[in-house]
């Protein structure tokens, strides 16, 4: 058999907002697409109307744009295998649902909801299978002529598909093994619907990856119960020789690793699970997204990478071309991965440090401007590399250095009992009569003649440290003395010293 050009797909359902976990998928299919020179496609998985949410596409494609998660072919991306949205794709599917229908593997079903229920109540644990498919009213039942004069009466029907009992079916799974189930256990699963003419989940996404040529299904853990079926269809429709191979992806934890991760655990927690923030069409609800809470798209996709798979060593910074190239199916997890939440504060923190100043500077722009502050860039980025190490977000920036761009008008009440002594003003007075003729007003420089003045004078340097610092900055925070000088400039440096002196004497 000839090798086939990888191909996989991510295949959301645009129901809302896409958790981070599907985030996860996407980037795991991607890695594997170009660590394989093969192709990543969108595809929207959009055939149940009833969880339609408007808006939830143009959501998914942003956030995986914004993340640098690149499609090949798909919604939004053109392609050859179109249409890749599957609202537009139902002549295609009418056509399989006919073929599985006339080979037998599939049989029509008119049992109303009532019915059904009524069924429900009867047996327990009812399940429509082989056990129970006779005593329904479908075309196993009906005769021919009495199945085609309910349809044409206009009676809404499904087409479910016919699971042979007993049978033991293999799921090779790249994560799991071989998986076995026994077929007893599925039930007849509904493959389309003549309500709204369009296939269900299971029919769709079988038939468009076999037309679109996937090689590899990579998805969420929860799609494993399914997985028998698809390879059931795989065999109805004759495809079994290029059936794709299955990896599921195991759960991501609770950060207390008991149970799934929801939306209440970040709701609870304080922590975002969705990529971009998220304004819900029906509630109006907000939710908080990674993006507007500050974080680096890069910082993002590095720690998702790791929920569930690591390189075999302890490396743990990695780009996207590096996790292209480390990336290795067969050593993901088959358990879940809990959600350290600190740990993706810690890589936002690692890649703040590891962009350049100017980058950083240019991200924190716009936080000055809403303070009001117009700032020249080459002073912000200078600010910038003192302080960014003290920060895991950009937007923490103008905590730590405000004072840097605003002068204190006012001095923490605390920090001035302490820090400023009786003596205060008349040394700083002092202080600035070494500073003015300073030159050049360097840190060093600076730094050796006001301790050389200090020393001469016989004072005490760490008083006049403490003050000056709660003058310049307000409170008894900030970096090196010197460095703040210096970045204030002599005039700058001079004026909040005397302002000091003039309002706490
Ligand atoms: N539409 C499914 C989802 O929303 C796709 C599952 C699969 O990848 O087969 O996740």
């Amino acid at each position: 058999m000839t090798q086939r050009k990888v191909r996989v797909r991510f295949a959301p359902s645009p129901t809302g907002a896409l958790h981070i976990g599907g985030v996860r998928t996407a980037l795991y299919n991607y890695l594997f697409a170009k660590q394989n020179g093969g192709d990543l496609i969108l595809r929207i998985e959009d055939t149940d109307s009833q969880r339609f949410v408007p808006g939830a596409e143009a959501y998914i494609i942003e956030a995986l744009t914004w993340l640098g998660i690149k499609f090949d072919e798909g919604v939004n991306f053109g392609g050859e295998y179109g249409p890749y949205r599957q609202s537009e794709r139902k002549a295609i599917y009418k056509e399989y649902v006919d073929q599985l229908l006339n080979d037998g593997h599939a049989y029509i079903a008119f049992d109303t909801p009532a019915e059904l229920d009524a069924k429900r109540q009867e047996i327990a644990n009812f399940q429509y299978d082989a056990s129970t498919r006779l005593q329904m009213r479908n075309s196993l039942t009906l005769s021919a002529e009495e199945t085609k004069a309910l349809i044409d009466a206009g009676h809404q029907y499904v087409v479910r598909v016919k699971i042979e009992p007993n049978e033991d079916i293999h799921v090779n799974d790249i994560i799991r093994g071989e998986v076995v189930i026994n077929s007893s256990i599925l039930d007849d699963k509904v493959l389309y619907k003549s309500a709204d003419q369009l296939p269900t989940y299971h029919l769709a996404n079988i038939v468009d990856d076999h037309l679109m040529e996937v090689t590899h299904v990579i998805r969420g853990e929860e799609w494993l119960p399914s997985a028998p079926l698809h390879v059931l269809l795989y065999r109805y429709f004759g495809w079994t020789e290029t059936m794709p191979q299955f990896a599921h992806l195991a759960l991501l934890l609770k950060p207390e690793g008991n149970g799934k991760l929801s939306k209440r655990d970040g709701d609870r927690l304080g922590f975002p699970v969705f990529p971009l923030e998220w304004h819900d069409p029906k509630t109006g609800d907000i939710s908080s997204g990674y993006r507007e809470s500050g974080y680096l798209p890069e910082a993002v996709v590095n720690f998702l990478a790791l929920l569930g798979w690591n390189p075999g060593n302890d490396q743990e910074m990695m780009s996207m071309e590096e996790l292209i190239n480390y990336f290795d199916l067969t050593r993901c997890s088959k358990a879940g991965a809990k959600f350290d939440y600190e740990k993706g504060k810690w890589f936002n923190h690692q890649y703040i440090q590891k962009k350049d100043n100017k980058e950083v500077a240019a991200l924190f722009m716009p936080i000055l401007v809403n303070h009001g502050v117009k700032a020249d860039p080459g002073y912000v980025e200078k600010v910038v590399g003192m302080m960014k190490d003290r920060v895991s977000f950009i937007k923490d920036l103008w905590e730590v250095c405000a004072f840097f761009f605003v002068a204190p008008t006012e001095y923490d009440e605390k920090t001035t009992k302490k820090r400023w002594k009786a003596d205060s003003a008349a040394q700083l007075a002092e202080l600035i009569e070494v500073l003015r003729t300073r030159e050049p007003f360097d840190i060093e420089g600076t730094e050796e003649e006001v301790k050389a003045w200090i020393e001469s004078k016989g004072y005490h340097l760490g008083n006049i440290m403490n003050a000056t610092r709660l003058a310049l900055v307000g409170e008894g925070k900030g970096p090196h003395i010197f460095d703040i000088t210096e970045a204030l400039g002599k005039e700058e440096s001079i004026r909040r010293i005397q302002r000091a002196i003039e309002v706490l004497k």
